[in-house]
């Protein structure tokens, strides 16, 4: 049936050529109930947060019934996962129901997550448990909450179902908001077949969409380039270990997306991994811009047939672009670390320095945001096994400090004390498959106020409650 929940759609992916999706209706669930619904969201995009609420609402979000002006949809894609090929992926259990303009006047996909089997579902079954749905509702948020592009959680709702994975476990659906779903996966999968005009189309709809400034192939990829050096930095400065940066999951908006096995590290370690499929460390936290490179590379791959007739000029051209990002991603760390540093101006030494500290927090596995939010309040000493080798750092430090000083409040905000870490979230499924829903909400309120939330949650996790793996485990 169709619902009045009164979403104003305008749906301008459907309007593309049918063979860059599939159309269909998201699989009714037995039981739909509530989980929670974004108030501040929902109120961005238009929406009263009581209707959603209701249970009409929450048939619609577990896709029970399609919203009046629903053109639901699933889109395809291709993509390199850990460096291997698929030439044909696509959203294997994610449903587009169309796209809003929010009150800032931007465009805003409202997808489904977890809403049922699609002609992109290979071996999968189409649903979501309910961790990984409270997973990335939390940390969406909580991405949203630090200033980091991201996906949004809209909504979670619980679908009365069970879903099998090693075990039966309770299903879920999670209603994500996204810029847009297209990734760099989209422009490969019509590239490898060499469908020029599919190419064209696309390039036009995303430069439109994301980037109305750039021009042509060329000025998209070079917007997409300065939108993912900027988000990785972001990253780092955070502690966000993303898990699994496959080009289907590397989006052209410049948003986070797909929070699989992600994790914030609690102790640092340049090459921490946390999810239990990467086996080599390729996603580690570390290596997370050489990852976005080689994604960006297969984006400039992927349209050597537009930017010239000659291919040996396209890919000169292209090469030219992609290889902004080394520099343009230095700059970007530099700028977020001299921030959570306190320092303002720029000095020749000031990489080294930070470097330097995050050496000896290497050594010594000091907490990344403790560390950090310490340097204000003279705690992060405490971090180090070696406090003299802090100390020696921090006299360094203090004399480049005395050069150039950030205010506080633009130093305090560069530190976020609150990060969603991996035991809570751990805690907060385990109450949840216990029905407690209370650690969830109590979370999603903390790490969505990072600043003013609760000292608790800034806590590091106890030696037993410290998690070493995430799992896809979708
Ligand atoms: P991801 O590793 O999350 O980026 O997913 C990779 C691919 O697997 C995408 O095409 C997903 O749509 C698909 N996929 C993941 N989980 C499921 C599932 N439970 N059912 C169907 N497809 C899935
Ligand atoms: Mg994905
Ligand atoms: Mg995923």
């Amino acid at each position: 049936g169709r619902t009045a929940v009164p979403f104003r759609f305008d749906n301008s992916y459907a309007r593309l050529p049918d063979r860059f999706f599939a159309r269909l209706a998201p699989t009714p669930v037995a039981d739909p109930s509530l989980i929670r619904v974004n108030h501040a969201l929902a109120q961005e995009l238009g929406l009263d947060p009581a209707m959603l609420e209701s249970p009409e609402g929450v048939s619609m979000l577990a896709g029970n019934s399609l919203p009046e002006g629903a053109e639901p949809l699933s889109q395809v894609y291709a993509g390199h996962q850990f460096g291997g090929w698929s030439p044909r992926l696509g959203d294997g259990r994610a449903i587009l129901l169309g796209e809003v303009m929010d009150s800032a006047g931007r465009r805003r996909d409202i997808q489904l997550k977890g809403a049922g089997p699609t002609p992109f579902s290979r071996m999968g079954d189409g649903r979501a448990w309910l961790g990984p749905v409270l997973r990335e509702y939390v940390v969406s948020e909580a991405m949203a909450a630090l200033g980091i592009p991201t996906t949004r959680a809209l909504a979670a709702v619980s679908t009365g179902e069970p879903v099998r994975r090693e075990r039966a476990l309770p299903g879920a659906v999670l209603t994500r908001v996204a810029a847009s779903h297209i990734r760099v996966g989209t422009f490969q999968y019509f590239a490898a077949r060499q469908d020029h005009a599919a190419l064209e189309t696309l390039v036009a709809h995303c430069i439109a969409r994301h980037y109305p400034q750039a021009e042509g192939p060329l000025g998209l990829l070079d917007a997409v380039v300065q939108a993912q050096a900027d988000l990785v930095a972001r990253w780092l400065g955070v502690g966000f270990i993303h898990g699994v940066m496959n080009t289907d999951n590397c989006s052209i908006a410049g948003e986070t997306i797909d929070y699989g096995p992600c994790a914030f590290m609690d102790a640092y370690h340049p090459g921490q991994v946390f999810s239990s499929i990467d086996q080599t460390g390729r996603y580690a936290y570390a290596r997370q811009p050489e990852i976005a490179a080689w994604n960006l590379a297969q984006l400039a791959t992927s349209l050597l047939s537009l930017i010239d007739p000659d291919q040996d000029r396209a890919i000169e051209r292209a090469s030219e672009v992609v290889n902004r990002f080394p520099a343009r991603f230095a700059a970007a760390w530099l700028d977020v670390f001299r921030a959570k540093l306190g320092l303002s101006g720029a000095e020749e030494g000031d990489a080294d320095l930070i470097q330097a500290l995050m050496d000896r927090m290497a050594q010594g596995r000091a907490d990344f945001t403790l560390t950090f939010a310490g340097l204000r309040d003279g705690s992060a000493r405490a971090q180090f096994t070696d406090p003299e080798a802090f100390d020696r750092w921090s006299e360094a430090w203090g004399a480049r400090r005395s050069r150039g000083m950030a205010p506080d409040e633009v130093w305090r905000r560069a530190n976020p004390p609150v990060i969603p870490r991996n035991h809570r979230i751990e805690a907060v499924i385990a109450a949840a498959l216990d029905e407690d829903f209370g650690p969830f909400h109590a979370l999603v309120a903390a790490t969505g106020d990072p600043w003013s939330a609760d000292a608790v949650y800034a806590l590091p996790p106890l030696q037993d409650e410290v998690v070493r793996q995430t799992f896809c485990g979708t």
